[in-house]
């Protein structure tokens, strides 16, 4: 996850991390390389930009080039800032409600239904929850087919409705479903479409009015980059959403989207998706995030 990254930070701060002295030239200079490391690996410009003018307020204010070991405090330095940008502290999703409401958001091909069931796979170990999924991609019958499959997969009931086309409808009916046969879980999983359009926002933006969930997560392709981050912009206008989830950390994934989802959008990362089974969902704590970009 992120070695291209983590590669080019731990060249960065190399120099300083030794013992040797440093100079407020070779504070710039890694500066420099951080910055050029977060460019590369897709963060915004922007982003990237206050970064570093923020480490170098923090270093010069916590006077780094006459403390004994220089090296070491503006790798915290880093760090820190970098857990600021994913977020700070880990935030759980919302459990009140009977039925606890999820909403599941998102472009396809992000992995919104694979992380429903991977969701619901969580709650049902994790947290004793016992789950419904609702299959609302009334377009693509594969999508509500494959839900039936994870749901078996992980003994989680799948509720569809074959040939009914108001998805807000099947959203409202699985409610009362879940009331009426003991689910405390609700995990609507949405259509979504390959690109942005307006009839897909009106769609989820219904179901959203309608059944008023308690936790309205994004789900989001980690190695889409910058356009994951525009992406989830669009998606929070309407929806002003409570999570974001980011999907395939085990890829090739550059980290551009981790770095600056938070900061574009003001929500947290909530839960992340390391590979295809059922298993690999991970809550996202920034902390421990950052510990792993700079190894
Ligand atoms: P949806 O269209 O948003 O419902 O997306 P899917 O859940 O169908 O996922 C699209 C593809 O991405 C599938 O092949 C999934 O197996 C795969 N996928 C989903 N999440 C992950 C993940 O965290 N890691 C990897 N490697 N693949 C994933």
């Amino acid at each position: 996850m992120f070695n291209n990254l983590s590669d080019k930070l731990d060249k960065a701060l190399h120099v300083l991390k030794g013992h040797g002295s440093i100079t407020e030239v070779n504070v710039a200079e890694t500066l420099k390389e951080v910055r050029r490391a977060l460019l590369d690996a897709d963060v915004n410009f922007k982003i990237a930009k206050q970064f570093t003018t923020t480490v170098k307020e923090k270093a010069l204010g916590q006077n780094v080039l006459t403390t004994l070991q220089p090296g070491q405090l503006m790798v915290k330095i880093v760090k820190d800032e970098l857990t600021q940008l994913m977020g700070g502290d880990a935030e759980g999703i919302n459990l009140s409600g009977t039925p606890t409401v999820i909403l599941m958001s998102g472009l396809q091909g992000s992995g919104k239904t694979t992380f429903s069931g991977k969701l619901a796979n969580y709650l049902k170990t994790k947290k004793t929850k016992k789950p419904l999924l609702v299959a609302c991609d009334i377009y693509r019958p594969a999508a509500i087919n494959q839900l039936h499959v994870v749901g078996e997969q992980i003994g989680v009931e799948v509720y569809s409705e074959e040939g009914n086309q108001d998805p807000v409808a099947i959203s409202q009916n699985a409610i009362k479903h879940a009331k009426s046969n003991g689910h405390n879980i609700v995990i609507v999983d949405t259509a979504g479409r390959l690109a942005v359009d307006e009839e897909m926002m009106n769609e989820i933006s219904n179901i959203h009015k309608a059944i008023q969930p308690q936790e309205t997560l994004f789900v989001v392709d980690s190695m889409t980059g910058q356009d994951a981050v525009n992406t989830a912009k669009t998606f929070n206008d309407i929806l002003n959403f409570d999570g974001v989830v980011l999907t395939k950390l085990d890829g090739d994934t550059r980290g551009g989207a981790a770095l600056s989802i938070k900061s574009v959008v003001n929500k947290p990362i909530k839960f992340i998706g390391t590979g295809e089974k059922m298993e690999a969902i991970d809550v996202f704590y920034p902390d421990r995030m950052a510990d792993r970009i700079l190894g």
